[in-house]
């Protein structure tokens, strides 16, 4: 048995399939037969254009157009007639294939990474795929598909990158292993969100599990079994048959307020990082979205997206969620969320670098694209803004001159939007903790980002598993900095929510209800446990508890004292 992060909840009973990094070196050696050495050429090159093509056949029926577009641009490097002849000339000149294929790709490469265009720049990553894609076949090296896995599959890899997981065919894939990555990390987020089971961090398990191993992933215990015996079999059915009933028993909670035992009414509303994920928010009873992670739409992309883009994505998730609050959080880029078109400079300590609002205010005109699409799709719904990573005053100042200017801009262009929108700011930072206060004054809402509030203000990375012993909501330091933060918010009588990971938290919810948090923000499968642990408590039960609580010294023994109250 392997040990690693519980990262989403679930037993998952399938298939490895292990998807190593293929080893795409190879030795130079001139080819005995060049017409031989041709055809092999040829023949990867049919090969790879052949796959491609069932990929695009394939997100065309998953209504995957646009992806279907972007993959169309591989069929045409791979066709390319000057790259052909220019690998068939150097075969002819004593080049092997693959050594053809490399100085061919590369120079086209090159070529396109050099030019101002951004739309030609963007054009250089599809030619480094269809290298890689035909390198792979001649070296005999395969490249796991992570979009036509067959079913009951198990994904075994080092690190799933929030691209990659944008491939993940959720109806195929019953199970995440992975070698990198903590509860927090987006790996972690998304598979919650598509409620497949994952267990992170688990040491080598691309070398300790093969590919076709029979594996049982336990995502709520964070333990994986290869080869499991026919008793661990039964036993972990068994599991997951009690896991499904108790996820029935909560539908009773479908439909219902969200308050608590006392009749204190709370809004639960839901994590999304993409359009369509509303529905599944919508599906799981969720209130209203808490927040809509942007950045998605821009790392699902090859290319800035435009204003139009932007606009059509908001205005869905407004529709859909008819009229209920919608919180977009404005472009959260760096630090674990790469987007590689945006050519941000390689940083030492990219968590606490050229990062989000930082990044945002540095190309205010880049900026404003987002901020008049969110304002357009404001006419749709009751869709609010939240500025991420602040942790000065100024920046929360600066990002409403910027909406102001886009107001101005719409008003000229006779569109509308909805002139008294709401601007409030994640508190992720220890700074923005500490000045609760000022920002209170000048935002409209609060939603705590407890995933970087606990990594900053403990100093612990939230991926890395060496100090996540660290990383925990129960350390007196960050219920010192919650307390404080909803205090300051409730005092200035505006909106304070939650939207990291803690808010799903069972133990800590009702510490959070005597603090006097008013939005819990969580994964749409996580809805409707939170209304069922929300209403087990009355305010008076939960501040006597959370005065104990406050008075101890140590994460574990706070965590010891919640376990002991929860409620079963
Ligand atoms: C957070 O930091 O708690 C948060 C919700 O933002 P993200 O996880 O996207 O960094
Ligand atoms: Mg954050």
């Amino acid at each position: 048995m392997f040990e690693g992060v519980n990262a989403s909840d679930g037993i998952g009973i399938g298939v490895a399939r292990v998807a190593v990094e293929p080893d795409l070196s190879f030795t130079p050696t001139a080819p005995e037969d060049k017409e031989a050495e041709k055809a092999r050429f040829m023949a990867a090159r049919d090969r790879f254009i052949e796959k491609t093509n069932g990929q695009i056949e394939r997100m065309k029926t998953s209504g995957l157009e646009k992806e279907a577009g972007i993959m169309g641009a591989h069929i045409e490097f791979a066709e390319d007639e000057g790259i052909l002849d220019s690998v068939n000339e150097s075969i002819e000149d004593g080049m092997c294939a693959e050594q053809a294929v490399s100085e061919a790709y590369d120079m086209y490469y090159n070529m396109f990474i050099n030019m101002d265009d951004e739309l030609f720049k963007a054009r250089a990553a599809d030619v480094a795929d269809v290298k890689t894609g035909l390198l792979a076949d001649l070296l005999g090296q395969e490249l796991v598909d992570l979009s036509s896995l067959p079913e009951n599959s198990i994904v075994v890899v080092h690190e799933l990158t929030p691209s990659m997981t944008a491939d993940i065919d959720r109806t195929h894939i019953v199970g995440i292993v992975t070698e990198t990555g903590g509860r927090t990390s987006h790996s972690a987020i998304i598979a919650r969100a598509m409620e497949i089971p994952a267990v992170l961090s688990v040491a080598d398990c691309t070398t300790n599990i093969k590919n076709g191993d029979l594996l049982i992933v336990d995502g709520t215990n964070g333990q994986v079994i290869n080869e499991p015996t026919n008793e661990e079999l039964d036993s972990y059915k068994f599991k997951a048959e009690i896991l499904a009933a108790d996820k029935a028993k909560l539908e009773v909670y479908r439909g219902k307020a969200t308050e608590t035992a006392d009749g204190t009414s709370k809004l639960l509303v839901a994590n999304i990082g993409n359009p369509d994920d509303a529905n599944a928010a919508a599906e799981h009873d969720a209130e209203g979205i808490g927040l809509f992670r942007s950045e998605f739409l821009f790392m699902d992309a090859s290319e800035l997206p435009s204003e139009d883009e932007q606009f059509a994505a908001y205005q869905k998730v407004a529709l859909r969620m008819k009229g209920k609050p919608v919180i977009i959080r404005t472009l959260d880029v760096g630090g674990d969320k790469e987007i590689p078109y945006l050519d941000l400079q390689k940083e030492d300590n990219p968590f606490m670098g050229f990062r989000a609002v930082r990044y945002c205010l540095a190309n205010p005109d880049q900026y404003k694209v987002q901020l008049r699409a969110l304002l357009r799709a404001s006419a749709f719904g009751d869709i609010k803004i939240m500025v991420p990573l602040v942790t000065d005053l100024v920046e929360i100042r600066k990002v409403k001159g910027l909406v102001k200017e886009c107001m101005a801009e719409l008003d000229e262009r006779g569109v509308k939007y909805n002139p008294d929108i709401e601007i409030g700011t994640m508190i992720e930072t220890p700074s923005a903790s500490l000045i609760a206060d000022l920002l209170a004054a000048e935002c409209d809402f609060f939603s705590i980002g407890t995933n970087d509030l606990i990594g900053y203000t403990m100093c612990a990375d939230r991926g890395n598993d060496r100090v996540s012993y660290l990383y925990e909501v129960y350390q007196p330091s960050v219920l010192r900095s919650l307390k404080r933060i909803i205090g300051e918010a409730n005092k200035a009588g505006i909106m304070v929510g939650m939207c990291g990971e803690a808010a799903a938290d069972p133990l800590i919810i009702p510490v959070l209800i005597s603090f006097g948090l008013d939005e819990f923000s969580v994964s749409s499968p996580s809805i409707l446990r939170t209304r069922f642990i929300i209403s087990q408590w009355t305010k008076e039960e939960a501040d006597a508890l959370t005065e104990k609580v406050m008075k101890l010294d140590t994460a574990a023994e706070v965590k010891a004292a919640l376990q002991a109250a929860a409620k079963k």
